[in-house]
C-alpha cells in the first residue's frame, strides 16, 4: 500500500455522447476497456454536462461553477479561481495536464492554473479559429470570378443547387493529395500522443501523490480516426480520401437533413472509431499505472465535456443552439480501487464532479464549489433528488467575437425524468417526459403536467437569481482585467512591426 493520499486521474473525451459508450448500452464495440472498468466503478447513467460546448462545460468540471455565473461576457476560469487543481496543488500533489489542442482549454482562459506541467499542444496558435463548426470545403477563399458566378447561379434556385454541387466536387478534386492519410488529415493530436506524454510524466512523478488531467479530441470533428481503431470496430478500411469526402460532405451548409442522412452512418463510423481509439489508449495508460505500481491506489474518472449530434434533431456537431440529450448527456464513470461498483440512474450534473472527486480523496470541497459530492450518498444510499442545470448562450459558436457572447441564455432543468428547456430569446419553454419520450420528439402540451412544469420553472427562476446574487465580483473583475490586458497586447498599436 502506498503512503499518502490517492493519486487522481481525470480524463475528458471531447464530444463523447453517452449513448455511444458500450457500458451505457451502445451496440458497437467502441469502449471494450471502459466497459470492463465499469464493472468495478461508480457509473452515472444520467450524467449531464453543466454547459455545452467546451467553453461552457469546463468551468463546471474543474471549478464546480456554473458557466455563466461570472457574467455571459466572460469565458474560461478566472485568474486565481479555486479549482480542483488548485486545491490538490495546495495539498502537495504533483499536477499535470496534457490536452489535445482544444483552443478553448489554454492558458488564455486560465486552464493552466495550478498545474506544474501544462501542455495544450496549441503551440501558441490559439486564436481566432472556429473550432465548433465550419465547413472545410468552404474555408478556402473563392476567387472573384467564382463569387460572381455563385451569386448569379443562386439567383435561380435549381442552378444554385447545381452550382453548389459542382463547386463541392471541384473542391474535393483539388484537395486530393497522393500522399494523404488519416494521420496527415487529423487536426488534433491523437490519444496515443497525449498518453505518451502522460506516461513520460508518470515515469518521473508517480512516486508522490499526483493529479493528472487528459483531454482527448479523437471524437471531435473533423473525424479522422486511427485506421487501427476502424479495424478494431470491424468497420473495415476507410481510406483517407473517403474520410475527407465524408467530413467535407457532412460539413456542407447547403444540404437538407434528408440529403445529409445518406452519409450519416459513414460519419458515425468515423466518430465511433475516435472513441474506440481513446478507449484503447486509456487502457494503455492504465497498463502503465499497473507497471508503476500505482493502479491499485489510483482513482480514475472518465467523462466528456458534451455530446455530439448526428441529425438527431436535425443538426450536426455541437453548436450551442439547443440542449438536447445527445448534446448534454455524457458518460461518467469513477473508479476507486477497493470501493466496489454501483450504478446510478439519478441525473447528476458535472458541476458535482469536482466535489465528488475531492470526497473520494477525503479532501473537503472549498466553499466556492457550487456542486455537491455524490460519493457519500453512494455509501449512505441517500437518494438526493436535486434539479440539474445545463446552460449556454444561444448561438455563441465563436466566443472570440464579443458580439457572439451577448446572446440570450438557454437553460435546461432536469429532475427525475422531467426536463424543462427554457429559451430566453423567445420566452418559451418545453417540457419533456424522458421516460415516455427519451428522444425528446414531442414536448408535452402546455396544459399537461402542470405541477412538474411549475416546479421546474421555479427551480430555473431560483437558479438564475442565485447566479446573479452569488456572483463573485472579484473573480469577475480579475477576468475582465485579463481580457483587457490581452486585448491591449494584441491591439495593432502594440504589435511589434
Ligand atoms: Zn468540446
Amino acid at each position: 500500500m502506498r503512503p499518502g493520499p490517492r493519486p487522481l486521474i481525470l480524463i475528458t473525451v471531447d464530444c463523447f455522447r453517452a449513448d455511444h459508450a458500450g457500458f451505457l448500452g451502445y451496440d458497437r464495440p467502441t469502449t471494450p476497456f471502459l466497459d470492463s472498468l465499469a464493472s468495478q466503478s461508480l457509473v452515472f447513467r444520467n450524467a449531464l454536462a453543466t454547459g455545452t460546448p467546451t467553453y461552457y462545460s469546463l468551468p463546471a468540471i474543474l471549478a464546480s461553477r456554473y458557466p455563466l455565473a461570472l457574467g455571459r461576457d466572460l469565458l474560461g476560469l478566472a485568474p486565481d479561481e479555486t479549482t480542483i487543481t488548485s486545491v490538490l496543488k495546495q495539498r502537495g500533489f504533483q499536477t499535470a495536464a496534457f490536452l489535445a489542442a482544444n483552443p478553448y482549454l489554454s492558458p488564455r482562459f486560465g486552464y493552466d492554473q495550478g498545474f506544474d506541467v501544462f501542455r495544450d499542444f496549441l503551440d501558441g496558435g490559439t486564436l481566432e479559429f472556429t473550432l465548433e463548426h465550419g465547413s472545410p470545403w468552404e474555408a478556402g477563399v473563392r476567387g472573384r470570378a467564382n463569387q460572381v458566378l455563385s451569386r448569379a447561379c443562386h439567383s435561380v434556385a435549381p442552378l444554385g443547387v447545381a452550382y453548389d454541387e459542382l463547386y463541392f466536387q471541384y473542391c474535393q478534386q483539388i484537395a486530393a493529395r497522393d500522399d494523404e492519410s488519416l494521420d496527415s488529415l487529423r487536426r488534433f493530436p491523437s490519444a496515443d500522443v497525449i498518453v505518451d506524454h502522460a506516461i513520460a510524466w508518470l515515469n518521473e512523478n508517480s512516486g508522490s501523490p499526483f493529479f493528472l488531467w487528459l483531454h482527448l479530441m479523437d471524437s471531435h470533428s473533423p473525424y479522422f480516426p486511427k485506421q487501427q481503431a476502424l479495424e478494431a470496430m470491424g468497420c473495415g478500411p476507410i481510406n483517407a480520401c473517403e474520410a475527407r469526402y465524408l467530413n467535407s460532405y457532412w460539413a456542407r451548409g447547403d444540404l437538407s437533413a434528408k440529403r445529409l442522412q445518406g452519409k450519416r452512418d459513414g460519419v458515425i463510423a468515423l466518430y465511433d472509431a475516435g472513441i474506440c481509439w481513446a478507449d484503447a489508449q486509456i487502457r494503455r495508460l492504465t497498463e502503465k499505472l499497473v507497471e508503476l505500481n500505482v493502479w491499485d491506489q489510483c482513482a480514475l474518472a472518465v467523462t466528456a465535456d458534451h455530446g455530439e449530434e448526428f441529425l438527431d434533431h436535425g443538426g450536426r456537431f455541437h453548436p450551442p443552439l439547443k440542449l438536447t440529450e445527445e448534446l448534454v448527456r455524457v458518460p461518467l464513470l469513477v473508479r476507486v480501487p477497493g470501493c466496489g461498483s454501483s450504478d446510478s440512474e439519478h441525473p447528476m450534473g458535472l458541476i458535482d464532479l469536482a466535489p465528488t472527486l475531492l470526497d473520494v480523496l477525503d479532501i473537503p470541497a472549498p466553499a466556492s464549489f457550487r456542486g455537491r459530492s455524490c460519493w457519500s450518498q453512494r455509501v449512505t444510499g441517500e437518494n438526493v433528488d436535486r434539479p440539474v442545470f445545463t446552460e449556454c448562450l444561444y448561438g455563441c459558436t465563436n466566443p472570440y467575437r464579443e458580439e457572439n457572447r451577448a446572446g440570450p441564455r438557454i437553460l435546461a432543468v432536469r429532475k427525475g425524468d422531467d426536463k424543462l428547456v427554457i429559451d430566453f430569446a423567445s420566452g418559451t419553454e418545453q417540457l419533456f417526459d424522458l421516460k415516455s419520450d427519451p428522444r425528446e420528439c414531442s414536448p408535452l402540451p402546455l396544459d399537461a403536467a402542470k405541477p412538474a412544469r411549475r416546479h421546474l420553472l421555479e427551480c430555473a427562476r431560483k437558479h438564475v437569481a442565485e447566479s446573479r446574487k452569488a456572483r463573485d465580483v472579484d473573480l469577475r473583475f480579475e477576468s475582465q482585467l485579463r481580457d483587457l490586458r490581452l486585448e491591449w497586447a494584441h491591439s495593432p498599436a502594440n504589435t511589434p512591426n
